[in-house]
């Protein structure tokens, strides 16, 4: 079947670029701001070559990937701390299951293997506290933490083998 001249998904595309550029992340921030850039980059156009492979790449290749590994980390870190700002501070057992299993699902579906693989073992060691706002933000600072200092030692081992 010859593939239509219009993009069927434009539509959805149009909505999606125009909700995240009236999200108010920085509503002080100058129009150059890069916190203003849009979180998802979207094409109207049909893709003349098939999609880059689905991993995360260590530096920007504008060819090859919209995102680095470390803006999705930012990006997956923004929305994990305003979705446990705004959890119930008397959540009920579906929005504690939810919570639960949403933090598995990041540690099986991340774009980043090496930081899934890592991730699965945090959650091992310290399950999710969900009991209330408190418990699950305060869980997740915790959690981040761990990650930032797993990120931490890298660089201070990858330093001294650069100095041997
Ligand atoms: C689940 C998960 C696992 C990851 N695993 C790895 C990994 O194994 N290896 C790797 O290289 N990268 C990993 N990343 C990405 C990494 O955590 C960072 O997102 C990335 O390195 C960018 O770091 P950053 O310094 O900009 O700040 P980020 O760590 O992305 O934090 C964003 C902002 O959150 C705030 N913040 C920082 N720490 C805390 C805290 N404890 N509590 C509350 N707020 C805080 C700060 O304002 C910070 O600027 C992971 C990301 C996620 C979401």
């Amino acid at each position: 079947m010859p593939l239509p001249s219009w993009n069927p998904l434009a539509p959805v595309f149009q909505t999606v670029a125009a909700f995240s550029r009236q999200l108010l992340i920085a509503p002080e921030a100058s129009p150059e701001d890069h916190r203003l850039r849009p979180l998802l980059s979207v094409s109207l156009s049909l893709p003349a070559a098939p999609p880059p492979p689905p991993e995360v790449l260590k530096e920007k290749d504008a060819n090859a990937a919209p995102l680095t590994k470390e803006e999705v980390g930012r990006a997956t870190w923004m929305l994990l701390h305003t979705i446990a700002a705004q959890f119930p501070d008397e959540p009920t057992r579906q929005q504690k299951r939810d919570a639960k299993e949403l933090m598995h699902i990041i540690s099986r579906l991340y774009p980043c293997k090496e930081c899934a693989e890592h991730f699965k073992e945090v959650l091992k060691t310290n399950p999710v506290q969900a009991g209330s706002q408190a418990e699950f933000s305060q869980w997740l600072c915790y959690v981040h933490n761990v990650v930032n200092r797993r990120i931490i030692r890298k660089i201070r081992s990858q330093g001294q083998k650069e100095e041997n």
